[in-house]
């Protein structure tokens, strides 16, 4: 367990390191804190990092979400970021010896800041060990590498093309010639995650030009696994940004290429260790069905954690491997759940909805809370689709498909304020109103040259 003494042991296996990042997560997913000299650390550990609640409530420009009741009928006073997580690592792509350590907000009287994206997946994870449960997760994100000046609001664009000249529109799907040719920048995202202890598996090509995915192998608890998340996707922008390129887990930079998702893997342990997934078959338990019977129920109204921009939407279309309802099947991927083949040992579900915009903390606490209910409720699933899942209407709910029928739904919804509590569901959901306000009032380019000429 981290503690000052394991942190300090740790600091002392860096003399070199002069000073320390702080992390705390924002709602959207975006890392907030400060950077302090390592003599700094034990007070850390006492009093915290003192930042304005607010600060984990700023929507996606870091503007004030005023209708966060929660952190302005307060006056916004300070919260307390504790240390959290697995404890300090190196920055590898810093230019100076450097290390970080992730922190979650308290309030000042030591509870849980309910704003917290992190505190929210704690609290769903807390329910799940009350009932002799372990969730047992691993994520895969995906992500676009990109020419090193591509984050400037214009078009981006891809990588240079090599000098071998292959077609780069070409599908590229677990192609080795780009394992070859990122090779340098890749190798440095791998050494990152093992000086991380970022539990990297595969590494692979994806569908788009400059597009990767890295498995993370499954962990016994989801915030380390969170945790590990939120770490990958500050790990890859780094040691782009070190490699002249520009890192993004945006969900659909390119209108004509795959997008991004973030999978999650989900088996659950008894208090043995068993998967209580795991009926000795092919089918997988009852549990296994109310917790997907669970999940679609809850779909509609999770979608904003799932899909939470504007630009999540453009991701989910047919025929690209990301869901556009809310189904499940068997060995599957035109679905939004998948029962992966495997040993009844691994029985587990893949969740495929999630863009890897979106935070992994609130997608692991959507997805859980889902699967609770569903098991509280032993709620039954539809039945599962059978073939082409883009084909199957019949089979599945609808989704939201849009940004603000997404907000909408959220704001409706009955069934995650059971987990989340009120004061999260404000918070987000003022956030992400705010944002589609803002976006609904912006005349965007492409109606500029779509319309101005012709009308
Ligand atoms: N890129 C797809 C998505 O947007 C997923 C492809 C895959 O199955 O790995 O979710
Ligand atoms: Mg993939
Ligand atoms: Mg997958």
């Amino acid at each position: 367990p981290l503690t000052l003494e394991s942190a300090l042991r740790e600091l002392d296996r860096h003399p070199q390191a002069a000073e320390i990042d702080l992390l705390a997560c924002d709602l959207n997913g975006i890392l907030r804190g400060k950077r302090i000299p390592r003599e700094a650390l034990g007070k850390i550990f006492s009093d915290g990092l003192k930042m304005p609640r607010s600060v984990l409530c700023l929507d996606i420009w870091g503007h004030d979400a005023h209708d966060n009741g929660l952190v302005w009928e307060s006056g916004d006073g300070d919260g307390s970021c504790k240390p959290c997580g697995e404890g300090l690592v190196p920055v590898p792509w810093s230019p100076r010896p450097r290390l970080q350590l992730l922190t979650m907000m308290q309030n000042l009287d030591g509870t849980p800041f309910s704003c917290d994206p992190r505190q929210a997946l704690a609290a769903i994870v807390k329910r799940f060990h009350a009932l002799g449960l372990t969730p047992v997760v691993a994520s895969e994100l995906e992500f676009y590498l990109m020419a090193g000046d591509s984050a400037g609001g214009g078009q981006p664009r891809p990588p240079a093309a090599p000098k071998s000249g292959y077609a780069l529109d070409a599908p590229r799907v677990y192609a080795l010639d780009e394992l070859d040719e990122f090779d340098v920048v890749l190798t440095a995202i791998r050494d990152a995650c093992a000086a991380q202890n970022l539990p990297s598996e595969a590494i692979s090509v994806e569908n788009g030009r400059g597009q990767f995915e890295v498995n993370l192998l499954h962990v016994a608890d989801p915030l380390i696994a969170g945790d590990h998340a939120v770490m990958l996707r500050r790990l890859v922008r780094g040691v782009a940004r070190a490699h002249d390129l520009h890192g993004t887990f945006m969900a659909k930079p390119y209108g004509d290429s795959a997008g991004s998702g973030l999978h999650v893997h989900c088996s659950l342990l008894d208090k043995d260790g068993r998967n209580v997934f795991d009926d000795g078959g092919d089918a997988g338990t009852d549990l296994l069905r109310h917790a997907i019977a669970g999940m679609i129920e809850t779909m509609p109204e999770a979608m904003l954690m799932l899909a939470p921009n504007l630009n999540s939407y453009r991701r989910l279309l047919p025929g690209q491997h990301a869901p556009v309802a809310a189904s499940w099947a068997y060995e599957n991927r035109t679905s939004a759940l998948r029962i992966p083949a495997s040993g009844p040992k691994a029985r587990r579900f893949e969740h495929r909805v999630a863009g890897a915009d979106a935070n992994p903390y609130l997608v692991l606490a959507a997805i859980l809370a889902g699967a609770l209910h569903g098991i509280e409720t032993k709620a039954n699933p539809p039945a599962p689709v059978a073939g082409n899942g883009y084909a199957d209407g019949a089979a599945a709910l609808p989704l939201p498909t849009t940004f603000e029928t997404a907000v909408e739904a959220f704001e409706q919804g009955k069934i995650l304020r059971k987990y989340f509590g009120e004061a999260f569901m404000r918070a987000f959901g003022a956030v992400k109103r705010q944002e589609m306000e803002e976006l609904r009032r912006r005349v965007t380019d492409v109606e500029y040259q779509t319309y101005l000429g012709f009308l």
